[in-house]
């Protein structure tokens, strides 16, 4: 394609890029420092990050664009909608145990993975594409222009500059709604140096709705707008190395990896619209996985399984242990030869959270 290095297209023409690469929102913002700081400086003195300390390190240049592109002008905030008709809602559909529900699950025993997971890893999926448009941006503001690009893994606080770009608006449950695309999408950004009008932000849409903050099933959306990543399921089971709080494992049903029940119950996701993009890059429809196939794995299984997907973010110790409080919160006694063989692992938390299922199992027997 080529680019059109008229001021007034430039917009225009990086949407239509956007567009054909596969991306279905593309807004634009400032590289100002973001309004949210005082909220996110007041989030972090609080400890809602838990041991996510790598928030509180670099709390100061996440804030601010400029401090990641010396001399940015523009942030521009994408959206790639994972809604797929194939994947049904069942964060809140009561799994059946002793039947199987995966597409390859023989125990009869499943753990369900949360949406965004079901597909080949995002940040290569989305990042090969951002990488094209990077160069288009940087090739229409011409010699010298600077621009980088990342997917979720920016030290920018990504949501917060998609707000103010006009994507959505930040919801109670604290994740980003877009009136379309409702909160299944994924986020990337390029910051660069030239210079594009900004768009104009959404204000919040809830109303008196407090749809997600009742169905959390851990009380992690502590008030609206304030989430405490220390009781939030998504958190302890992909980004919490150690060991679960014991008070919190019954809570977590049968979610191996991520939770999204308060996504599921927001009204703005009655409508939303499903992109195309992530739907060729799917690996499970069900998002449902055998707790003991799981239970099984060795490291090279793992990878030969989850390695390109965000299931890999959780490492295999990770998948196990959260595999161990499912299985201790079906209270089922056929589970219980793998758990005990499991009791013996040289890993010190799945091995203290095989012997809590165990006996857990043992107490409602
Ligand atoms: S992801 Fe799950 S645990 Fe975390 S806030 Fe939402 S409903 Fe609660
Ligand atoms: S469930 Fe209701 S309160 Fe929660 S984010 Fe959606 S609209 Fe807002």
């Amino acid at each position: 394609m080529a680019p059109d290095t008229t001021t007034t297209n430039i917009k225009a023409a990086v949407r239509r890029c956007a567009a054909e690469l596969g991306f279905d929102l593309c807004a634009f913002t400032t590289a100002d420092v973001l309004e949210s700081a005082p909220h996110f400086l007041r989030w972090l003195a609080e400890g809602n990050q838990g041991e996510m300390a790598y928030l509180a390190r670099s709390a100061q240049r996440r804030l601010d664009p400029r401090s990641v592109l010396p001399g940015a002008r523009t942030a521009i905030a994408f959206a790639v909608s994972y809604a797929d008709e194939l994947l049904p809602n069942t964060a809140l559909a009561v799994p059946e145990q002793g039947r199987p529900a995966s597409e390859s699950c023989e125990s009869g025993f499943t753990g369900l993975v949360a949406r965004y997971a079901r597909f080949e890893d995002y940040h290569a999926v989305i990042g090969k594409r951002l990488e094209v448009l990077v160069d288009f941006v940087s090739k229409l503001g011409g010699a010298g222009t600077e621009s980088i690009g990342h997917v979720d893994s920016g030290p920018v606080l990504e949501r917060d500059l998609a707000r103010r770009a006009g994507l959505g608006f930040v919801g109670k449950h604290t994740n980003l709604i877009n009136r379309m695309f409702g909160n299944w999408f994924f986020i990337a950004e390029i910051i660069t140096t030239v210079e594009m009008e900004p768009d104009r932000p959404e204000s919040n849409r809830c109303g008196t709705c407090r749809r997600c903050i009742d169905a959390c099933p851990t009380g992690a959306i502590a008030a609206p707008f304030r989430l405490d990543a220390r009781r939030c399921i998504s958190y302890l089971t992909i980004e919490f190395r150690g060991s679960i709080p014991a008070e919190l494992r019954p809570l977590m049903g049968d979610k191996i990896f991520g939770c999204d029940v308060c996504l599921e119950v927001c009204p703005w996701n009655r409508l939303a619209k499903s992109g195309g993009l992530m739907s060729r890059h799917r690996w499970s429809t069900n998002g449902r996985l055998d707790l003991i196939e799981v239970l099984r794995l060795d490291e090279s299984g793992f990878r030969a399984r989850f390695g390109n997907t965000p299931i890999a973010r959780a490492k295999l110790a990770g998948l196990k242990r959260n595999a161990c409080v499912a299985l201790g919160n079906t209270g089922d006694a056929r589970a219980l030869p793998a758990l005990e063989k499991l009791i013996m692992d040289s890993n010190a938390v799945v091995s203290e959270h095989a012997r809590w299922a165990v006996e857990r199992i043992r107490q409602r027997m």
